[in-house]
């Protein structure tokens, strides 16, 4: 709050010095104010126009409304009260009353039209942030912090509303208020005006004392603040809960919790009683003003013989309150402004980075796809300066399937993540039917290609929305359809709710294997022409295991896919194994003939593979 009791603007939910101040932060990211910046802003008032011109003229006679009160007490005074004449007092009186519901019925039209500009004008920036955001590639979203991408989306676009209905409208009431009352001022007496005027500088003084300490203070709970929010954040999520009951530190976190608790109270408390002191100071300034006028408007009348009345030196001392506010709102307003500046710069920012992975502009449809992939020399980094795949060459022909194999590290990952460009090669290209996939629109190829990751994403919701989510028109029959083939129908029949069972917070109420068999049924209901799964390396017990290899097995069967394996049956049932060492292919070959050349790929088989193929070899023994 302001010492005049409205709340001080500022970005929502961000660090924040007390009015008058800028933050380290912001002082740092303070931005360049240029005129494109202020063009590129005013271009989301455009299409605004009318209602904006609807708020100047309703600001604008508000502001001259507001200044009758003040000049028709003069004529209470004297024509009313010293004059003795009631009717004429009741008429002013009457009239006062009428300007005042008049004045305050048009700053309801007025806040109405300026929310509505606001709330229209975010509305627009949010949509098409939400629509920028979904085209940045998968390379965005890897490198930046989630809180950020949500922070612009949220409170930076919040904070952007509250500066076009508090911020803008607050700078152009102030300057109208303040031209409206010093021309009144001027016109009614020149020198009262002028004395008026003296003690503005005064104001400033207490502004910049008092609130250094609160801008001290303020940053105290800042950090104090940033603090909560880590425990809270740490321990109140869902990982974070599960290590504070296994390891059963209710009581160390609620301490801590309690601590920081107690001390923000403190520096709230502390913060609010320097408001109040800051309050004292301005309202002592604010009082010297009408005694100087009185003092001189005496001096004028009683030694001068000055023609003025008492009824004017009130007005006078009426339109100096509405001066000062003004005045005070405005020798922050650079604060504000320049918060102001800054958040529209962390949006516009977000709005000019280019989107790296689109579509190119003669971008190809084929009519039909067959699924033959090629890797033609591929090369790819994420640092320019760490080469990730080196010259990679494979073929996988149609209806055929490769498993992909090779040490943590070696790049498995990396070259799944091409085939739908979630990134573009570096070097070399990437052939899906002779066409190179960079040329290819990218839904078209994105719609073609179907991948089941080691880390699997569930939306909160359904099992039912989750795998319609593939497409959003399949049928009950489909849907049941694909599960059975990922052999997880049962077990959702098997639930209270069926199809309809809720999945919890990113499938959170299933096990791992389960939901890696929903994520394959609905890549099945995808039915894209490559399949490509992404085994998971966490150990499954051995019926999820099964459950797993018998929905995969007999899908890679004639169906072009690619699969990172770390399962020996996997490899077993797949037509030709890529041994990837160092971003190479190493070997290449079947399970048998790699076997028997006795290079990387024996190595893996008799560190990793071994155990797993007698387990193997006994399962397919008992069934
Ligand atoms: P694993 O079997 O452990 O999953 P992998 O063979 O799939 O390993 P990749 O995930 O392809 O390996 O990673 C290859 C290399 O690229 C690793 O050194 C990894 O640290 C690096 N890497 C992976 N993703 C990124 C990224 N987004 N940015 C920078 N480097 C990355």
């Amino acid at each position: 709050m302001d010492f005049f009791g409205r709340p001080s603007m500022g970005r929502p939910g961000g660090p924040r010095g007390p009015r008058g101040f800028l933050t380290e932060e912001e002082k740092s990211n303070k931005p360049k104010i240029t005129m494109a910046l202020v063009k590129r802003i005013a271009s989301y008032l455009i299409p605004y126009w009318k209602q904006t011109l609807i708020v100047l003229i309703m600001i604008f006679i508000a502001a001259v409304l507001g200044l009758m009160p003040s000049i028709l007490t003069g004529r209470i005074i004297d024509e009313g009260l010293i004059g003795r004449d009631f009717s004429l007092l009741v008429r002013y009186i009457a009239l006062s009353f009428g300007v005042v519901v008049l004045s305050n019925l048009i700053g309801v039209v007025e806040s109405y039209t300026n929310t509505w500009i606001a709330q229209h004008i975010a509305f627009d920036m949010r949509n098409r942030m939400f629509a920028h955001l979904q085209a940045m590639s998968h390379r965005f979203f890897t490198s930046s912090r989630q809180g950020d991408i949500i922070t612009r989306m949220t409170s930076d676009i919040a904070g952007v509303q509250m500066v076009i209905t508090n911020t803008f409208t607050s700078i152009i009431r102030n300057v109208i208020v303040l031209v409206t009352a010093l021309y009144a001022m001027f016109s009614m007496n020149w020198l009262l005006a002028i004395i008026a005027l003296v003690i503005v500088p005064l104001f400033s003084i207490p502004t910049k004392q008092v609130g250094k300490s609160r801008w001290k203070l303020a940053r105290q709970s800042q950090e104090c603040n940033d603090e909560i929010n880590g425990i809270l954040n740490e321990t109140l999520s869902v990982s974070g809960q599960l290590l504070v009951k296994l390891f059963t530190n209710e009581k160390y976190e609620y301490d801590k919790y309690v601590k920081a608790n107690a001390r923000m109270v403190k520096l709230n408390i502390r913060e609010s009683l320097t408001g109040r002191w800051f309050g004292v100071a301005i309202n002592t300034f604010t009082n010297i003003g009408p005694m100087l006028i009185y003092l001189a408007g005496g001096i004028l009348i009683m030694k001068f013989d000055s023609s003025l009345t008492v009824g004017d030196i009130s007005v006078m001392v009426a339109l100096l309150g509405r001066m000062y506010q003004p005045i005070n709102s405005l020798m922050n307003i650079q604060v504000d402004l320049i918060r102001s500046m800054a958040l529209f710069t962390r949006i516009f920012e977000y709005y000019d980075m280019p989107v790296d992975i689109k579509n190119a502009p003669d971008a190809v449809i084929p009519p039909y796809i067959t699924g033959n992939l090629r890797f033609e020399d591929v090369s790819f980094y994420y640092d320019e300066k760490v080469p990730i795949l080196k010259g990679i060459n494979f073929t996988l022909e149609e209806g055929r399937s490769i498993a992909i194999v090779g040490p943590s590290g070696a790049g498995k990952s990396t070259i799944i993540n091409l085939i739908p460009r979630l990134y573009d090669v570096t070097g070399g290209r990437i052939l899906l039917d002779g066409i190179d996939i960079r040329k290819l629109d990218l839904n078209f190829l994105r719609r073609n290609i179907g991948i089941v990751t080691q880390d699997t994403y569930l939306f909160n919701g359904t099992i039912r929305e989750n795998l319609l989510y593939a497409r959003f028109d399949a049928t009950d029959e489909e849907l049941i359809e694909a599960c059975k083939k990922a052999n997880i129908h049962d077990f959702i029949m098997a639930q209270p709710d069926g199809y309809d069972t809720v999945v919890g917070n990113r499938g959170l109420k299933l096990s791992g294997g389960e939901k890696q068999r929903i994520s394959i049924a609905r890549v099945i209901l995808k039915d894209p022409a490559i399949m490509i799964f992404d085994e998971a390396t966490s150990s499954l017990d051995s019926i999820s295991e099964s459950l797993i290899q018998d929905a995969i097995e007999p899908l890679i069967k004639g169906r072009t896919s690619i699969i990172i394996a770390h399962r020996l049956s996997t490899i077993m049932a797949v037509d030709e194994i890529l041994v990837i060492s160092g971003g190479r292919v190493v070997e290449q070959g079947t399970h048998h003939e790699l076997v028997a050349r006795g290079g990387v790929y024996t190595e893996l088989y008799e560190t990793q593979f071994r155990r797993a193929l007698d387990d193997y070899e006994a399962r397919r023994a008992v069934q």
